[in-house]
């Protein structure tokens, strides 16, 4: 997942699935999800209607679960993979009607488990019809937040199905098909065999697994590229478009996304997806985000994503990002985020693998493939360098703990987030430090060596349909000290499971120095006061103050509403102004504040300028910094 960035049940089947999770096997032995083997009993048959979807925000699921007289639980999918968290938008499941034989069944929703609904099947009943609808996106993050807009609908499968506790997701199979809003509809998915009969597709059967990695992007105004191919594998770029103009996007644009498949391709050496789709809505309605699967990603910028240079540099690491991904987090996945159902709660722990490296690569990549100018690389590092050892919260928080604590810290407000720390460490400071090892890998092999070599045997292997191959910690440190012997162990031990009072550093023993000064960076506008006042703010209304500095001290808090600076209503301009002028006349900045409703003047003693951060180069010593973004391919 890019960031825009539990409870067990407590009865014996709940026993028996942490047996089955701790002795799967760590490696070869995966579970296949390329080729699915459907039970000798029929599929559940899995049909959802989107026809109301672009006008009225629902869709509706129609499901035939093949059963037995006899107790039964269903279950709605709790933990969502690549949303690493208990987020399965339950609230908006409604009329959920069960029938057998054409006779309603009961169910009764478990108190200590509301994922859970517990029946029985009358005598005679072979075939259990669910019907239910989906009260499409009226809250939440990431996935939750996209159903549709009049021009675009996603289906993000765990939103609309049930399946039964009897099976994992592995052995649970589905027949699934969909009702595109109208005719006039395109469609693409990493599901093979659709065949579409007016406006309704079926898919082959797949597995649970399966089903819920491949989601299915929809629309009207759709355009596909061809990206890169070699026999019969393919890799694509599919957008979907609220405006035509959207799709109006450059051959040079397409020409960095088919160098991104050359890139990755040419690092990895190998690849664990058949056909790769990305899944790329543009839309100022439909909101962003970045969900990995197998086999394609559900990605989503703003309308101008494509079309503007700018805003595409921006976010330039979204697609790159995701697509790393297919590697490191859904062939590689850590052990504890592949339990065999959707119910049983996560560990993790092991994000800043899985997340945190991924932000590495996704942003390495990014320059790789030519969206970012190499020159940008050093800023951009200087940007979270700074923040990351500007941000108190360190001091009592182990990096880890961030991993750890993704189930809420993805969903915590943004307010204070340098005391409590965010979701945003274990990707961004993860990046840091696998810069970190990429620099030692490369210093002590003579450049023969990186990360990539690391990468390419841990996460590349040999070419393979989507499987998973599961890992743990130790796994990574064996792997590592494969490419290089070192303390591999003391490394992380020191800077992911510490408090460590600093980022890892990795520039300074690579040519370049972090220093301040008065100019902004293309990663650290003008308008960005966090390191000369401490605080950030939004349209004039604080998001953050940074504990212990002069904003800080001066009194201020979050959901502050700046009123005036000096006497002059505010604006980001002059309070800039205020801080240039602040040094020469050494008189405390004057701002008057709202908050709750109480207006009050308060006095910030910072006499220093404006403060940005820049990494330099250090004469004299060679630029390895800037090896890590060649690419590999013309
Ligand atoms: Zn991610």
């Amino acid at each position: 997942m890019k960031r825009s960035l539990t409870l067990m049940r407590a009865v014996l089947g709940g026993v028996v699935l942490v047996v089955a999770l701790v002795s799967r096997p760590q490696v070869a032995s995966a579970a296949p999800v390329s080729t699915p083997k459907p039970a000798a009993g029929a599929p559940i048959t899995l049909h959802v209607d989107l026809t109301k979807a672009p006008s009225q925000n629902i869709a509706v699921t129609r499901e035939v679960i093949p059963v037995k007289p006899g107790p039964l639980t269903l279950y709605y999918p709790k933990w969502i993979p690549g949303e690493h968290a208990p987020v399965g938008p339950i609230v908006n499941v409604a009329d959920l009607i069960l029938t057998g034989n054409g006779k309603v069944i009961a169910w009764r929703r478990e108190p200590h488990d509301m994922f859970a609904f517990d029946l029985t099947v009358p005598p005679g009943v072979s075939a259990l019809h669910v019907g239910f609808t989906y009260l499409g996106a009226t809250f939440g993050r990431y996935s939750s937040a996209r159903l549709a807009t009049s021009n675009i609908a996603v289906i993000t499968w765990n939103q609309s199905l049930f399946y039964p506790s009897t099976g994992t997701i592995q052995d649970t199979f589905f027949k699934p098909s969909i009702t595109l809003p109208a005719a006039a509809w395109k469609y693409a998915t990493a599901l093979v065999g659709g065949i579409r009969r007016g406006d309704t597709v079926s898919f082959d059967t797949v597995s649970l697994e399966h089903l819920i990695d491949s989601p299915i992007d929809m629309g009207t105004h759709y355009r596909r590229w061809l990206l890169w191919q070699q026999g019969s594998a393919h890799a694509y770029l599919n957008v979907f478009a609220d405006i035509p103009s959207e799709l109006d996007v450059k051959p040079s644009v397409i020409g960095h996304y088919k160098k991104l498949v050359r890139e990755m391709l040419a690092m990895y050496r190998a690849r664990h997806w058949r056909n790769y789709n990305f899944l790329l809505t543009v839309s100022d309605v439909m909101p962003g985000e970045g969900i990995e699967h197998h086999e394609s990603s559900d990605d989503g910028g703003p309308g101008d994503y494509l079309t503007n240079l700018k805003v595409l540099r921006r976010g330039g690491d979204l697609l790159s990002h995701e697509f790393n991904h297919s590697w490191d987090g859904k062939y590689r996945m850590p052990a504890g985020l592949y339990p065999p159902n959707l119910q049983m709660p996560y560990d993790d722990s092991l994000l800043w693998v899985y997340e945190g490296m991924t932000q590495y690569y996704g942003d390495v990549m990014s320059y790789r493939d030519g969206i970012r100018k190499a020159k940008s690389w050093p800023n951009h590092l200087a940007a979270i360098y700074a923040y990351y050892d500007n941000e108190p919260g360190r001091m009592w928080r182990p990096l880890v703990d961030t991993a750890t604590s993704g189930p809420y810290l993805y969903y915590a407000p943004r307010g204070y987030a340098n005391e409590r720390r965010s979701a945003g460490d274990f990707y961004e400071e993860g990046e840091l430090m696998w810069l970190r090892v990429d620099s030692i890998i490369r210093a002590r092999t003579n450049g023969k060596k990186s990360l990539d070599t690391f990468a390419r045997e841990f996460f590349g292997g040999k070419t393979t349909g989507p499987i998973v191959v599961t890992y743990t910690r130790n796994d990574i440190i064996a792997g590592l000290n494969k490419v290089l012997p070192y303390d591999w162990a003391g490394f992380f031990h020191k800077w992911v499971y510490s408090v460590a009072s600093h980022p890892p550093d990795a520039f300074t023993v690579d040519g370049w120095k972090l220093v301040y000064t008065a100019t902004p960076t293309h990663a650290v506008p003008k308008r960005n006061f966090w390191y000369s006042l401490g605080i950030s703010n939004v349209r004039g209304t604080v998001a953050d103050v940074k504990f212990g500095s002069p904003a800080w001290k001066a009194g201020l808090g979050i959901n502050t509403r700046l009123v005036a600076v000096n006497g002059r209503a505010y604006s980001d301009n002059l309070l800039y102004d205020a801080i240039v002028a602040a040094k020469k006349t050494k008189t405390p900045i004057s701002l008057l504040v709202e908050h709750t409703g109480a207006y009050r003047t308060i006095a910030i003693a910072y006499f220093s300028g404006p403060r940005y951060p820049h990494l330099v180069r250090i004469k004299g010593t060679p630029n390895r910094l800037s090896e890590v973004v060649k690419p590999y391919t013309k």
